[in-house]
């Protein structure tokens, strides 16, 4: 009863660990396909915030250059207009195609003013302010151009314009010469959202936001802003102009990306998905697997506890005769363990030693590929200790699964019990036989009675009519020698009377006595040599011919001569007397009495007690006389029982008696075309 709860218990406990697995199993791909995911993102972002980077040096580095090209014309400015009036012209020129530039100034060397243009796209620019308020940013550009003898700038400054609005703006002051001699300074006021929008490169800021900042983060002019969205990156660079740092600030949208950012991502992620699937599918048919395994041991187990229960014997053996299976009770049998029997191949070792010939050809026969017996075949084996048992047994072949046959599967019946069963058998209808015998011998006593009242009435009055003779006076001497002659004749009668009744009755005693001390080896011909001049005078006589057939080998049966002969001569004699003269017979070739003697094939085989094999010789005594009605067929061998008017109906009864006190069997069945065979059995002498 534990058996099953705790395979239950471990069964559950087998799943439970195994979906644990799994979930770990799962739980790790799908780590493992996150941080991919993550990585591949932070990996696209960084990828995007160095391009960004890239970008913001590039438009830092277009601002710088459009700025030394503006320090450039603002020098030619100088060089063709020498006076204040004809610098004017090309002055609101210059700033009508700068738009970054919002003023122009030409100052002395004092840093006076001696001309000065405003930008044509901004009205009234110094109407909130005046432009003195800018002097200092002014003149420390100044101060730091003449130091350094070519353009500086000032810091950036926010001008407030009259509409509550205002500019970030920047001065830039050049010194400037003329004819070799220095001439003032020219300094140009920037529009820091000027700059922006005029000193770049358009195509690089499509959809991105661009501003100067301070370093503080405070926007002091912005380009462009990043439409509508959050998140962004950013790229920082400045802007060094001498006098001066600007910082520039550059934005770009995040893209919004989907669960995997590449292709790469992508097919890492479509292939964890399928490794997830195919374990699921290894895992499924794992588990398939597992049970069919459990089935097969348990149906292995059911098996097992099958043959070991079994009391008959199991045996598989391989084509060569090896032995490669054994259950225990084939074990218990031989008296050998399975260790010890398995892999051991011809001779088997319960053979007995004399019986190994014998049953190696037998063992041959079968290799050969010979047909066995459904039936199976009685054998004897042998044990370690030398006891000897006699076995059933019943073999088949063994097909493995392609149909092709790998060996035999023997069933071993041990015989011992059936055999003792069958002794018991025996012995006791022998002592019932005999009981029969003296039954039969009291009613013989009957007829006995009659038999003997004849001899006995004989002698009693040969007796009588002596006495008489006796008592007579004596006479003259030719009387006295006559009457001693007919004393004479009575004794002798008498004693010849007496003499029969002891025949009679040694012939009973006969009968009744076993006389197996008599028995010996008898050959078949001596047997029919003895009754066939008998026979013959009476075959003769009745026109029927007789045919005697020995088989050439047959060997010498062990018997009680006298008695045998005697059956044959019953058997013969039954069988003439069932074919009359008168017979109307349609054949004439069924005139004929037919003995064969041969070796019987099919009582042959293992004595019980393992003694050694006991063969027999079958005599048959055939006619084709009318044969046995059944009524006659029932009561065929009750004694007395006789068809004929001069027949005791002793001869069958006896004849069976004699045969089974052989060891025999006195069978009979119909005979073709028609009449009757009996047959008998008779033990084989041993050599
Ligand atoms: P008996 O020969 O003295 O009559 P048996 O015991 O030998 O006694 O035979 C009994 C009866 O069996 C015979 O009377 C006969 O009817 C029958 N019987 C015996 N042998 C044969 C035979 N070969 N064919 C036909 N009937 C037979």
């Amino acid at each position: 009863m534990e058996r099953p709860h705790l395979r239950s218990e471990w069964r559950e406990g087998l799943r439970s660990r195994r979906w644990r697995l799994w979930a770990a199993l799962l739980l790790l791909v799908l780590l493992l396909l996150a941080v991919l995911v993550f990585l591949a993102a932070e990996y696209e972002e960084s990828r995007d915030q160095a391009a960004l980077e890239q970008d913001a040096a590039a438009v830092a580095s277009d601002i710088r250059g459009n700025l030394v090209r503006n320090v450039q014309t603002l020098q030619s400015l100088h060089s063709v207009a020498p006076t204040a009036d004809s610098w004017d012209g090309p002055a609101a020129e210059l700033l009508v195609q700068h738009r970054e530039l919002v003023r122009l100034e030409w100052r002395d060397a004092q840093q006076r003013l001696i001309a000065h243009r405003d930008t044509p796209f901004l009205s009234d620019l110094f109407g909130y302010l005046d432009r003195d308020q800018a002097l200092p940013e002014v003149s420390l550009a100044c101060d730091n151009a003449r130091r350094l003898s070519g353009p500086a700038y000032s810091s950036s400054y926010f001008w407030p314009l009259r509409d509550g609005k205002g500019l970030e703006m920047m001065e830039m002051c050049l010194p400037v010469a003329r004819a070799g001699s220095p001439s003032g300074f020219l300094v140009a006021t920037y529009s820091l959202p000027g700059m922006l929008a005029e000193l770049t490169n358009k195509d690089l800021l499509r959809g991105r936001g661009l501003a100067f900042n301070e370093a503080d983060g405070t926007r002091l002019a912005l380009y462009s802003v990043v439409p509508g969205s959050r998140r962004t990156f950013t790229a920082r660079t400045v802007l060094d102009l001498p006098g001066h740092t600007l910082l520039l600030q550059l934005q770009s949208p995040r893209l919004v990306r989907g669960l995997f950012p590449n292709v790469l991502t992508a097919v890492i992620g479509a292939l964890s998905l399928a490794l997830l699937s195919v374990l699921f599918l290894l895992g499924r048919d794992i588990r398939r697997r597992q049970r069919a395994e459990l089935d097969v041991a348990e149906a292995l187990a059911f098996r097992k506890a099958m043959e070991d229960s079994l009391v008959t014997g199991l045996r598989a053996r391989d084509m060569q005769g090896r032995i490669t299976y054994v259950n225990p009770a084939f074990c218990d049998m031989v008296g050998l363990s399975a260790e010890q029997l398995v892999g051991t191949g011809l001779p088997a070792p319960w053979w007995p030693p004399e019986l190994v010939d014998e049953y190696q050809q037998r063992q041959m026969v079968r290799l050969a590929g010979q047909v066995l017996p459904r039936e199976g075949y009685e054998s004897v084996f042998q044990r370690p200790d030398g006891t000897r048992f006699p076995v059933l047994i019943i073999e088949a072949p063994l097909i493995d699964a392609v149909g092709k046959q790998t060996g035999f599967m023997s069933a071993i019946l041990d015989l011992t019990e059936q055999r003792r069963v069958e002794d018991l058998n025996r012995t006791s209808q022998e002592r019932l036989q005999a009981t029969a015998r003296l039954a039969t011998v009291g009613e013989m006593a009957s007829l006995l009675s009659h038999e003997l009242n004849q001899p006995l009435a004989a002698i009693s009055s040969y007796a009588s009519g002596t006495l008489n003779l006796l008592e007579q006076p004596a006479g003259h001497a030719a009387e006295v020698g006559q009457v001693q002659a007919d004393l004479v004749q009575a004794m002798q009668r008498i004693g010849e009377q007496a003499e029969r009744a002891g025949r009679v009755i040694k012939s009973v005693a006969d009968f009744v006595r076993r006389r197996e001390q008599v028995r010996e080896a008898v050959t078949p011909q001596s047997l029919i040599d003895a009754i066939q001049p008998l026979l013959g005078l009476q075959a003769k006589k009745q026109g029927i011919r007789l045919q005697i057939h020995i088989a050439p080998g047959c060997p010498p049966v062990l018997c009680d001569r006298t008695m045998v002969e005697q059956v044959l001569l019953n058997l013969a004699r039954n069988g003439v007397q069932a074919m009359p003269v008168g017979d109307p017979s349609p054949h004439s070739g069924l005139r004929v009495l037919r003995v064969d003697v041969g070796q019987d094939r099919l009582h042959s085989g293992e004595a019980p007690g393992g003694q050694p094999q006991k063969a027999w010789v079958a005599f048959s005594v055939t006619d084709h006389g009318l044969g046995l009605s059944a009524e006659v067929q029932a009561k065929l061998f009750t004694p007395f029982f006789t068809t004929r008017a001069e027949g005791m109906g002793l001869g069958l009864s006896l004849c069976r008696t004699v045969i089974e006190q052989h060891g025999g069997a006195l069978t009979h069945e119909p005979a073709q075309p028609r009449g009757t065979v009996f047959r008998f059995t008779l033990p084989v002498a041993p050599a």
